[in-house]
């Protein structure tokens, strides 16, 4: 069978969680790629709802593997108190059904202090990070100054290697931060209150991902955040620091001959940002707390409150294109129901121009949103399961993105839940 990426199009959060719980019945693997803990994939399923930060949303599904790729920062802390979590609604994970890179990094306890850290030496210039340690632990992997999760089977060798990794981490977290060194000790407590614990799970993932192809098995890539959030094609700086793109789905997974057969994007029918930096179609005052109420959008992680807006075309064929999409998710179309026209952004005005291309990130302040409305369904179609009974109005909004697009759109979520879903294909 084919292999398949479920990626976020837009600015993440667009509800790649449900679908990979979907969808992942039937494939044989599901694989995060990048990210760590500071995703927030929210599921909702016959064992309850869950925000899944780590694990890949497979996990629910019986006979599935799961898989933390090499790309990914595996926290042992977050990883293994969100194991505790999720087993105890009764959620089986064994060393069977998941399976962490031995050559995934971990992202240590001084990632996350200084993540912080830096937020509040930024102030009001700061990131808008959810301080869970990623642009840290991303650094420093790039600087070869982490531990791979392997290295937890070379005893000697780690505590030589972590006592280097100390000796330097000290010296920023001391001399440019004024805070409280690491000891020893303290990385003592840590690999033995979460690292002995997910070591079980530990293993060469991209030997297992490789027989598993060879054997014909099918693989879903799970991504996390959006192409907007990309490192490298994503709104720079306020992007998050890795790479959120399919492209990247081999590298990230240890499958480097892995051919993705399917891109399925998943686009909000709104927009939504959470943090900083530029959101051109972003909607404020009544009309904003309207949409931010009906569609619950507060940060799965942090709690904080989403910045919305309409469909950004210009943003989503972007996003489209860097994400190679081969077809479309749609989500939250439910929620549009209260509206009386729907509002679609078509094109940024800049410098006295209209434009449809995505701009360079430094010329996004200086862009406004150009607004077309169309007509709303103005009903609750969160318990419609075929296409054909969609109100005329909502088939006709779904066409529209789809023809602005250029692509598919095979899944239109009205929902939550994992059924909450019309196929359309
Ligand atoms: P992800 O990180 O891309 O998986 O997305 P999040 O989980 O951060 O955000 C999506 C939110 O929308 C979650 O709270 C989901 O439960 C919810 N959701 C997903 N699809 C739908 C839908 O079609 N309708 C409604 N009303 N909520 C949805």
């Amino acid at each position: 069978m084919a292999n398949s990426a479920v990626v976020g199009v837009n600015w993440g959060d667009e509800g790649k969680g449900r679908l990979v719980d979907l969808l992942a019945e039937k494939y044989d693997v599901v694989v995060r790629f990048q990210g760590g803990g500071n995703a927030g994939h929210t599921v909702i399923n016959e064992f309850g709802r869950f925000a899944l930060h780590l694990l890949p949303a497979g996990i629910f599904r019986k006979g599935v593997v799961n898989v933390l790729g090499n790309g990914v920062a595996v926290d042992p802390e977050n990883l293994w108190i969100e194991m505790q979590e999720v087993m105890s609604k009764g959620v089986e994970i064994t060393p069977d059904n998941l399976k962490i890179s031995d050559r995934a990094s971990l992202l240590l306890p001084w990632h996350r202090d200084l993540d912080e850290l830096e937020e509040m030496r930024l102030a009001d210039k700061k990131y808008g990070s959810t301080k869970q340690g990623i642009a840290p632990f991303y650094s420093d992997k790039y600087l070869k100054k982490t531990i791979l999760a392997g290295e937890l089977f070379y005893p000697a060798e780690l505590k030589a290697h972590l006592a280097d990794l100390l000796e330097w981490k000290n010296l920023t977290l001391t001399k440019v931060y004024g805070a409280k060194p690491y000891t020893m000790e303290m990385l003592d407590e840590w690999l033995t209150a979460f690292c002995d614990k997910i070591k079980p799970y530990i293993c060469d993932t991209g030997a297992l991902l490789r027989e598993m192809q060879e054997a014909g098995k099918s693989i879903l890539f799970e991504a996390q955040l959006g192409a907007l959030r990309d490192l490298d094609y994503g709104i720079y700086p306020y992007t998050t620091s890795s790479n959120t793109i399919a492209a990247y789905a081999p590298i990230g997974s240890g499958l480097a001959s892995a051919k993705i057969d399917n891109v399925i994007g998943v686009v909000k029918a709104y927009s939504t940002c959470v943090g900083e930096g530029p959101f051109v179609c972003e909607m404020f005052g009544e009309e904003a707390i309207k949409l931010r109420e009906a569609g619950l959008e507060y940060g799965a992680k942090t709690g904080r409150p989403r910045r919305v807006g309409p469909l950004d075309i210009v943003a989503t064929r972007y996003g489209a294109g860097v994400q190679s999409v081969t077809e479309i998710a749609l989500t939250k179309l439910d929620v549009l129901g209260y509206m009386d026209e729907i509002p679609v952004c078509t094109h940024y005005l800049l410098n006295g121009k209209l434009i449809d291309y995505f701009p360079f990130p430094s010329a996004l302040k200086y862009a406004k949103p150009a607004i077309e409305f169309l007509d709303g369904w103005k009903c609750d179609i969160s318990s419609v399961r075929r296409w054909e009974d969609l109100p005329k109005e909502a088939k006709e909004y779904v066409s529209y993105i789809e023809k602005a697009i250029g692509c598919p759109i095979t899944y239109i979520s009205v929902g939550p839940e994992r059924d909450s879903i019309i196929i359309k294909k």
